[in-house]
C-alpha cells in the first residue's frame, strides 16, 4: 500500500489533497493521513494501522464525530473520550482504521453546542429538544466523506466496526460495505453521563448498549 511504507507523503489529485506521518500514541504507532476535499472542503483525519502493511481481511473501522469538550477537556457529561480510546486501543491491537470527522455537535460547531448545553442546562431537556428550540435538526452528521475517505485508502469491502449508530452503518451498508460484526465498548460512565448517552440514543433511534457501568462521583464534583 503506497502510504504506509515512507515516512512522508504528501498526495495531491484533482479533488483531494492528502498529508500523512505517522503518530505514536499510547495506544501504539498509526499512520495519520490528513484530507481535505477542494470540491466541498470537507476534511477529515484517517488514523489507520494495517498489518504489514496491508489491510487485514475484516478490518475494524470507527467513524467518530470530534468532541473537544469529551476528547481534549475531559468532560464528565459524554462518553466521547471512552468511545475514542477504546476505538484507538482496539485498531491498535487488531488493524483498521479511526475516521475522525470534524463534527463538533452532532454537526452545528462549538459555538451553537455550547448554546444547546446552556438551554439543555436551564431548561432541564434533552439535547435533541434543545436542538429543536434552537432551529436544528437532532443531528446534523453525515458520513459521506468518511466513506470517500474509505475508499481513497482502498479499505476493504468487508469490515467490522465500532458504532452503536444505525445511521452509520445504513450509510456504509448503501456505499457497498458488507458489515460481519458490529463492536461496542463497555463504558463506565458518570450518571450525567449515562443519561445523556441513553436520551441520545432514544432520541436519535441508536442500538442500546448492552453495558453501561455507572463511575463513582468525584468528591468535587
Ligand atoms: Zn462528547
Amino acid at each position: 500500500m503506497r502510504y504506509f511504507n515512507s515516512s512522508l507523503e504528501q498526495k495531491s489529485g484533482k479533488n483531494w489533497r492528502e498529508n500523512s506521518t505517522i503518530l505514536s500514541t499510547r495506544f501504539g504507532k498509526f499512520r495519520s493521513i490528513f484530507i481535505r476535499s477542494h470540491r466541498n472542503s470537507k476534511q477529515c483525519l484517517v488514523l489507520t494501522r494495517l498489518s504489514r502493511g496491508r489491510w487485514s481481511k475484516a478490518p475494524i473501522i470507527r467513524i467518530h464525530s470530534s468532541c473537544l469538550f469529551g476528547e481534549s477537556l475531559h468532560s464528565t457529561m459524554c462518553d466521547c473520550r471512552q468511545q475514542l480510546d477504546h476505538a484507538l486501543q482496539m485498531i491498535g491491537r487488531e488493524h483498521g482504521c479511526l475516521i475522525y470527522e470534524f463534527q463538533e455537535g452532532r454537526g452545528v460547531g462549538l459555538e451553537r453546542k455550547i448554546t444547546a448545553m446552556e438551554a439543555e442546562r436551564i431548561h432541564k431537556i434533552s439535547t435533541g429538544k434543545a436542538f429543536e428550540r434552537l432551529g436544528f435538526k437532532p443531528d446534523l452528521r453525515n458520513y459521506a466523506v468518511a466513506i470517500e475517505a474509505m475508499k481513497r485508502l482502498g479499505v476493504p469491502k468487508t469490515i467490522r466496526i465500532i458504532t452503536n449508530n444505525r445511521q452509520k452503518l445504513n450509510a456504509l451498508t448503501a456505499a457497498g460495505y458488507k458489515i460481519v460484526e458490529r463492536i461496542e465498548p463497555t463504558l463506565t460512565l458518570t450518571l450525567e453521563a449515562a443519561r445523556f448517552v441513553r436520551a441520545t440514543q432514544a432520541e436519535l433511534g441508536q442500538i442500546p448498549y448492552q453495558k453501561i457501568r455507572i463511575s463513582k462521583p468525584r468528591r468535587d464534583a
